[in-house]
């Protein structure tokens, strides 16, 4: 490795949302050149005017602000060797496209769709893989000057050497090794002036003096091709690292078909960016301790590029949320509540306008231990922002008990809690427990059909934190509704 400052680079196309593995490709990429105090650039590369999509771009910035992985250059910040977007710097391509072909490196091609379609079907006939087999390769080069004079269009090729060794060392995968005779005469230049992605890549990675290039493994195949531009500009290499690709549970690539894979899905779903990227740190890598929650900082510190595994990583959901829940319980009331009430809003519209602020704060600040991710707050919390409970009356009766048996129980709860003072949830734990004992009720019996009268629901926290919540006499109304069930 060189001695030169560490540069990195993530290359996001703007052509849809930003895919979960993005965002772990550029955590990796931040985590390693944040810990080696090196730059963190982003590019994006719109050079295929096709799958351009409107607003991609403008996405792709908003999910790395809100991930927390900010690039110290790149499109809105500038640094020293932009512009950073590809769409802006066509005339370098072209200039270096043009220097292959004088140095013997690539060579002007006329041949129109229809020769390609031939060709293509000839070597299916003859089972062999598509590749570009045509006249332009040794065409006299002052010959397609002069027909690019009259305006015949053209693309430009790489010249691929013909059965060479193209080997490169991966800090993921080790020695990888493609005879040249498997890559075709790639296109470099396409015929409206644009650069293919290879071109590109290479010239503003050389050119923005990336070090090293980390990026995911469906990018392989492609890494030879590169090394043959690296070779033919005589430009030094950078050192690759290619990450193992996301699994879902069917143990194939993850996809949107299958599960949810959009940044954005995550976001709205209410994760918190902190826990996302401390999950995604350990998909693909582990410290080797049992420990799980890591802040940033942390990560950085820990992160060892010689660690990240071979094999693919599953998405767990189940672990996502679980740490992500260990998140939300570690946040302070107040930010709590401002993350919350969007989603609360967003579900229950003016109807929490009857609500008063310090009511709708309890309700979240009770619900805090139970969210998994922040919209489960919509549907957790509907028991209080329900004037009617609706539930099966079979759902009060205890397992152990029957329905007379429940209707007892809520009949005398009910008018002992009437004549209860001080309505808080330890005064209410208190007396209810001391007034079981001395009815000689059992705590299932009682708390059971009391927990359900207050929730309508199996389950839910506790009865006398959500008869805090309530207050009186909303409480009493709601076993009073209860005990007409039971009638
Ligand atoms: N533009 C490519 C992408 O969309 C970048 C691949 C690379 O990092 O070289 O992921």
């Amino acid at each position: 490795m060189t001695n030169k400052k560490i540069r990195t680079r993530i290359a996001p196309s703007p052509t849809g949302f930003v895919h979960i593995g993005n965002l772990r490709t550029a955590l990796y990429n931040y985590l390693f050149t944040k810990q080696q105090g090196g730059d963190f650039v982003l590019r994006i590369e719109d050079t295929d005017q096709s799958r351009k999509i409107e607003g991609a771009m403008e996405k792709i910035f908003e999910v790395l602000e809100w991930s927390g992985l900010s690039w110290n250059e790149g499109p809105l910040k500038g640094g020293e060797y932009g512009p950073y977007i590809q769409s802006q710097r066509l005339d370098l391509y072209k200039k270096y496209a043009r220097q292959l072909v004088d140095s013997g490196h690539a060579y002007y091609c006329f041949c129109t769709p229809k020769d390609l379609e031939q060709m293509r079907e000839e070597q299916t006939k003859n089972h062999q893989a598509p590749h570009y087999a045509g006249p332009c390769r040794e065409a006299d080069i002052a010959r397609a000057a002069e027909k690019i004079k009259t305006g015949s269009p053209f693309v430009i090729r790489l010249k691929v050497p013909k059965n060479e060794l193209v080997t490169f060392d991966d800090i993921v995968y080790g020695k990888i090794s493609f005879n040249s005779k498997e890559i075709d005469d790639q296109v470099l230049l396409k015929s409206d002036g644009f650069p293919t992605y290879h071109l590109a890549v290479v010239v503003d990675d050389h050119l923005m003096k990336m070090t090293h290039i980390m990026r995911g493994e469906d990018w392989l195949p492609s890494t030879p091709k590169h090394i043959l531009l690296y070779e033919a500009f005589g430009w030094e290499k950078p050192v690759y690292c290619h990450l193992p690709n996301i699994l879902g549970e069917d143990k194939k690539k993850l996809s949107k078909r299958t599960a949810a894979v959009s940044v954005e899905d995550f976001k709205k779903a209410g994760y918190l960016p902190a826990a996302l990227i401390n999950y995604l740190a350990l998909l693909g890598w582990n410290p080797g301790t049992e420990e799980e929650l890591f802040l940033i900082d942390e990560l950085i510190k820990k992160f060892d590029l010689k660690k990240i595994h071979k094999a693919g990583a599953i998405f767990d959901l189940k672990k996502l949320d679980n740490i992500n829940g260990q998140y939300i319980r570690n946040l302070q009331t107040n930010k709590l509540v401002e993350l919350c009430l969007p989603y609360l809003k967003d579900e229950y519209g003016d109807k929490l306008n009857v609500y008063s602020e310090e009511y709708i704060n309890k309700v979240i600040k009770l619900e805090q231990e139970r969210l998994k991710k922040l919209s489960d707050i919509a549907e957790n919390a509907r028991l209080f922002f329900s004037s009617d409970l609706k539930y099966d009356s079979q759902v009060l009766v205890w397992k152990k008990s029957n329905q007379a048996g429940a209707k007892k129980v809520l009949d005398l709860i009910f008018s002992f809690l009437k004549n209860i003072n001080e309505w808080n949830k330890e005064n209410l734990e208190a007396k209810t427990m001391a007034f079981i004992g001395e009815q000689n009720l059992t705590n299932g019996e009682t708390l059971w059909p009391l927990r359900v009268a207050l929730s309508g629901q199996q389950n839910s926290p506790g009865p006398f934190e959500i008869a805090d919540v309530l207050g009186q006499e909303q409480s009493l109304h709601r076993i009073a509704e209860a005990l007409k069930k039971l009638e």
